[in-house]
């Protein structure tokens, strides 16, 4: 675990210098948290579910054109990614109503939006991710005009993409969560989608049952959490030939 630098430590995520320049590997953990760090446990086999939904999932989306940071996977819990500039913002985008603005607005959780809404959220703990405008992004040169609307422009195209790629295997996109990350190109400044793409970002609801399928059910002590996990790498047939005490070995770099 000590062979490489750690540059940075998440709440899910720990990132190492990768073997070549510019590039990052990201490892899978199976810690939880929710409320901003405010409740903590763990997750068993989460990481390595994650970094095989976000693998699927980012490789399909740069399938349509969107440029995205990741390279490849490396083993069970770890891939490798380019090195980008994070840029400070949670892209929120909502097909129904769920957490957050369900208290906001007074709205009955599960009510049909009337389009698909983007919201900002600056990237800061001690602040607890605020809900920002644009004009604030822009005053505060977190991110320029042009490279909002190309944000806004490639979260709405995955949202699309996304929306039918889970209706295929019976899920109901709620919501979920995007970042970004400045890539120098030769001499361009490209705009990648970064981070990962998993049931700890979004919300998935069966559409038959209704039921949760994400991180809200360790959020709201639903039970079965691992199983949720599971269950959206079976649907996606990427669910990983391993058994219970692989998933359960924390280290679980070993290649595969
Ligand atoms: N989300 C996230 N990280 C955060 C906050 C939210 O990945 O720090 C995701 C969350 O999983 C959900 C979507 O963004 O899919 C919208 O979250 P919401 O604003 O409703 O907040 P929450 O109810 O999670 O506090």
């Amino acid at each position: 675990m000590n062979r490489r630098r750690q540059i940075y430590e998440g709440k899910a995520k720990i990132l190492y210098e990768g073997p070549e320049p510019g590039t990052i590997v990201q490892y899978f953990k199976d810690d939880a948290t929710a409320g901003n760090g405010a409740k903590k446990g763990t997750i068993i086999g989460k990481g390595v579910m994650n970094n095989r939904i976000s693998e699927y999932l980012m490789m399909k989306i740069a399938n349509i054109g969107i440029p995205t940071h990741f390279l490849r996977r490396l083993n069970m819990r770890e891939q490798l990614v380019k090195a980008v500039e994070i840029i400070p913002l949670e892209i929120v985008v909502r097909n129904v109503a769920a957490g957050s603005i369900v208290k906001r607005l007074g709205l009955q959780e599960g009510t049909r939006l009337p389009r698909p809404l983007v919201e900002y959220y600056l990237k800061n703990d001690e602040l607890n991710d605020p809900l920002v405008l644009e004009d604030y992004i822009t005053a505060f040169n977190w991110a320029t005009v042009n490279e909002m609307d190309e944000i806004v422009s490639y979260a709405l195209r995955i949202n699309d993409f996304l929306t039918g790629l889970f209706l295929g295997i019976g899920i109901q996109l709620i919501d979920f969560k995007l970042e970004f990350g400045r890539f120098w190109k030769d001499e361009d400044i490209q705009i990648i989608l970064a981070d990962e793409i998993s049931p700890d970002n979004c919300r998935f609801w069966d559409i038959e049952s209704g039921e949760k399928l994400d991180k809200d059910r360790f959020r709201r002590d639903l039970g079965k959490v691992e199983e949720a996990y599971q269950e959206i790498a079976r649907r996606l047939k990427i669910l990983p030939e391993a058994n219970i005490e692989v998933l359960k070995n924390k280290e679980g770099v070993e290649s595969i």
